[in-house]
């Protein structure tokens, strides 16, 4: 049984897809998604070597070696362009996810679907997808194992430009009112905000909590530019209690 993580990426991939899980690690994702019809076929692609042969393994035993292609690779370059529609890229930092994504732009022609789920800066995920055309169709937020997850769904849309001006023109949320500029809705997730669930306040409070130790660990300081950073984050930690108190 899928974790409910994967579950969540594996339910967001259109039936009948050609699917690419880059860092599949245990093919785990292009496994279920394939048993499930969700994939007609699927490249699972890994860098390491390890993880590859679990892969290996796993694709064998499933039985599924005429539908799952592993590869050996660096982020894209396991796939040959053209040959998905849809791509998976799991369970990295953001960092990492948007390096791949941009290293391998001339891989996602003909990609019509990117199913991402940072570990951390998933800000940087959106801030790619807004930059590069792609409009964020679907935000999940989830919990498991005592960690918190988010899923973010991009589509290659004609309009991206017109329809991510309306995502990320300046919201106002919650009574009494906030009002959230684009900057704000690319750390909290557009989606994720407006819905506003108890896993998205629960992980909002304990990054306050994280914040407000880095500022409490700043001290006072004689140099204006240590003592501008340390007013920035406060301002910051102020804004994120202002939008959790008003939340419903
Ligand atoms: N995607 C799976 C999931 O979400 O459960 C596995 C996540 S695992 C934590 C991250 C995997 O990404 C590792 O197996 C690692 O080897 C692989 N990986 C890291 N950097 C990569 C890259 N540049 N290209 C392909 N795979 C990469």
């Amino acid at each position: 049984k899928l974790s409910e993580r994967l579950n969540t990426i594996c339910e967001s991939i259109p039936p009948g897809s050609r699917l690419a899980d880059i860092g599949s690690d245990h093919a785990l994702l292009p496994t279920r998604a394939v048993l499930d019809g969700r994939a007609v076929s699927a490249v699972a692609g890994e860098v390491n070597r390890g993880p590859y042969d679990a892969a290996c393994r796993q694709v064998a035993e499933a039985g599924l070696k005429n539908k799952i292609t592993v590869r050996l690779g660096d982020g894209l370059a396991a796939i040959e362009a053209g040959e998905a529609d849809v791509v998976t890229i799991a369970g990295m930092g953001g960092a990492l996810i948007v390096r791949i994504l941009t290293e391998g732009k001339d891989k996602l022609e003909g990609v019509k679907r990117l199913i991402l789920q940072p570990n951390v800066g998933e800000d940087l995920v959106r801030r790619w997808l807004l930059e590069e055309g792609w409009l964020l169709t679907g935000e999940t937020i989830l919990e498991e194992d005592g960690k918190i997850y988010e899923v973010l769904v991009g589509d290659r849309s004609e309009s991206a430009e017109a329809e991510n001006g309306r995502l990320y023109a300046d919201t106002v949320v919650g009574q009494p009112p906030v009002e959230l500029g684009r900057e704000q809705l690319l750390e909290l997730g557009p989606f994720l905000v407006r819905e506003a669930s108890s896993v998205f306040r629960e992980k909002w409070t304990g990054e306050i909590a994280k914040h407000e130790r880095v500022a409490g660990s700043m001290g006072r300081s004689d140099s204006a530019d240590a003592r501008e950073k340390k007013e920035a984050l406060e301002r910051h930690i102020q804004f994120l209690k202002e939008v959790l108190a008003c939340l419903p």
